[in-house]
């Protein structure tokens, strides 16, 4: 029951009306007795500086931060953790004992989420797509120790973007043996790249169902079809998209033998390891978490 003493939490972003964050935290928080309510606020960028300002000054308790505002809310924070800053985006808000907001990323936590438990030593990925989350994918892939990462992109002004930031940002801090190449989605040495990869990432927006794409299913695909001829059994296909289950492309390398993973697994993961942050409180629900997701997937 909302009460004179429920605290606010949230999500800003713009659009935020189908976001599945309010679900899985309401059912989180209230599992673990904390009287607070999670609201989805949709957000335009002028106003994100004030609104920011706004909820820290109303004691809200924490904030995530979607598209578009990932990176300009960095203006708003007063700190900001160390892979937030490499990444240069911030999904978590939590407000701080100098009365201003610590900007954190817990995209790549949720990412990595299920990868975890197999060697990934000596593997070699390829992520389609380079916008914002291609970003949390390849530091999350620099942290498993892959071999090799290409990216597939159809742009070569974004692409050229996102190599230059990692080679800047990432790669020079780190001992890192990880190599980072990128590719365009004309070239011919894609087909060889597929057969060789133990992963595959899609993080664009293609098969989304609520994408400007038609639906007809061949297009839904990233790539298009004939690519996908070369996949082998041994790639698993993660799709950063969780609407539909699984997507036209999952359902493709389903058919290959593939193991597949959806988009579902690192948005409960990384929502968790925002209200770890907010609570400080260990102890997450996640199981609650996703089946409130999944239940709110299926009505
Ligand atoms: P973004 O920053 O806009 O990046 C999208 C990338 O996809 C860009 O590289 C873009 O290329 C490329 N792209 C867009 N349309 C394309 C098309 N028709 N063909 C080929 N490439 C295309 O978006 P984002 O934030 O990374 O999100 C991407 C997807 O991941 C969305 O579906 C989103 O819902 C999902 N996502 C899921 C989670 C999760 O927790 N599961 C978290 C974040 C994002 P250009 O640069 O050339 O435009």
């Amino acid at each position: 029951m909302i009460s004179g003493n429920t605290k606010l939490v949230g999500l800003l972003g713009q659009p935020v009306n189908h976001s599945l964050s309010p679900v899985m935290h309401n059912a989180a928080m209230k599992d673990m007795g904390l009287d607070w309510c999670y609201l989805a606020m949709p957000c335009e960028a002028k106003n994100l500086e004030v609104i920011a300002k706004t909820l820290l000054n109303l004691n809200c308790q924490g904030l995530n931060i979607t598209i578009p505002h990932k990176q300009n809310i960095i203006k708003s924070c007063n700190n900001i953790s160390p892979l937030a800053k490499r990444l240069g985006a911030v999904n978590t808000l939590i407000p701080n004992k100098e009365g201003g907001w610590d900007g954190m990323n817990t995209d790549v936590e949720g990412f990595l989420a299920p990868l975890k438990g197999k060697n990934w030593n000596q593997s070699k990925a390829i992520v389609l797509g380079c916008g914002g989350s291609a970003r949390a994918v390849i530091a999350g892939l620099q942290n498993l120790n892959i071999s090799q990462i290409t990216v597939i992109a159809r742009r070569e002004y974004s692409l050229n973007n996102c190599l230059t930031y990692f080679k800047k940002n990432i790669l020079e801090s780190e001992t890192n043996s990880t190599l980072l190449k990128g590719l365009l989605t004309t070239s011919k040495n894609i087909d060889r790249l597929v057969e060789e990869a133990e992963l595959i990432i899609n993080t664009t927006p293609v098969g989304m169902s609520s994408s400007n794409i038609s639906n007809n299913h061949l297009s839904q695909l990233p790539l298009g079809e004939k690519i996908w001829n070369h996949l082998r059994p041994k790639t698993i296909l993660y799709d950063l998209i969780y609407t539909p289950r699984p997507t036209a492309w999952l359902t493709l390398g389903k058919q290959h033998g593939c193991e597949i993973i959806d988009g579902l697994e690192m948005l409960i993961q990384q929502g968790a390891a925002s209200l770890r942050l907010w609570s400080k409180n260990d102890k997450i629900p996640v199981d609650l978490m996703r089946l409130a997701a999944e239940k709110y997937l299926t009505t």
